[in-house]
């Protein structure tokens, strides 16, 4: 099993000093800790942004992908080697505007992996601009008059695409967010946990204690995560209070468990030296 010290890398983290990235990683390593696995059966993927350097931090398989596409790169590793344990790190704009069309398919194809958005509701790594997260009036260098538009339920989204495993934590709060990654990772099909995660550098309005002011766990308030409908009701609390933890979860068949011919089985470790495509190659000409 893996220990804390295995997860390091020699990469020098440059991330800002306060960032809420930091929060998120101390809360992934715990994660992988306390779940008892290998190095070698776990795979993370990131997309474009400041998370995306996440891969270069814990020293398990991992990949950086392009903009948007965290899910459909984490997708094809979990459907040719079931046994990894995947792992996928968005940004908001990656996810919410980019990725935003892979983000409800994922759900209710419910895919065998788990989706941790970091939602600073904003692009850190270009400068500061408004996300589909960003808050009406968000004042940015994209919209420096404040944003017109309203910001993007992702929670209420997910709920609503069918999504089985839906939550959100709070990177300022890390012994809680990794409670959740835990849950979300043992969650048999798409584990989506939306993490509000301080931008120090870029999002004056989204601050650590703006949060710290709002959030309250929904756990502590008797929420019973098996009701989509309340569930719903609470992804649309925001305001003076803002719910975290498990908003909805339920067991169903994963994405796998529907295809027969290759459920059970590892693509990646299936014999292909007696494999002749020259056949269906033929009926392409
Ligand atoms: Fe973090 Fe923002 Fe700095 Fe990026 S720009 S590392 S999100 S504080």
């Amino acid at each position: 099993m893996v220990a804390l010290k295995d997860l390091s890398t020699p990469i020098k983290s440059n991330w800002c000093p306060g960032c809420g990235n930091y929060g998120i990683l101390t809360a992934v390593k715990g994660a992988l800790v306390e779940l008892g696995l290998e190095r070698e059966q776990v795979a993370i993927v990131s997309g474009i942004g400041c998370h995306g350097k996440i891969v270069n931090y814990v020293n398990v398989n991992g990949f950086h992908g392009i903009h948007g596409r965290v899910i459909p790169t984490a997708t094809g590793i979990k459907l040719v080697n079931p046994e990894l344990t995947v792992i996928g790190f968005a940004g908001d704009a990656d996810q919410y505007d980019e990725g935003w069309d892979h983000f409800c398919h994922a759900m209710r194809r419910n895919i065998d992996m788990t989706l941790i958005v970091h939602d600073n509701q904003t692009l850190g790594l270009t400068t500061g601009q408004t996300t589909a997260t960003s808050l009406q009036g968000f004042i940015s260098k994209s919209t420096p008059f404040g944003s017109v538009t309203s910001p993007l339920n992702p929670i209420a989204n997910a709920i609503v695409s069918n999504g089985t495993f839906v939550a959100r934590g709070f990177a300022g709060d890390p012994r809680h967010l990794q409670s959740l990654i835990v849950e979300a990772v043992r969650h048999r099909g798409f584990g989506y946990v939306d993490v509000f995660q301080p931008c120090v550098s870029f999002n004056y309005l989204n601050t650590y204690q703006w949060f710290r002011e709002r959030v309250y766990k929904l756990d502590e308030q008797g929420h019973d995560y098996t009701d989509r409908q309340k569930a719903l009701e609470k992804s649309f609390e925001w305001g003076e209070r803002i719910p975290i933890g498990i908003f909805y979860k339920e067991e169903k068949l994963t994405y796998l468990d529907t295809l027969p011919h290759i459920k059970g089985k590892s693509l990646a470790k299936l014999p292909i030296e007696n494999v002749d495509i020259a056949t269906i190659i033929e009926t392409m000409k």
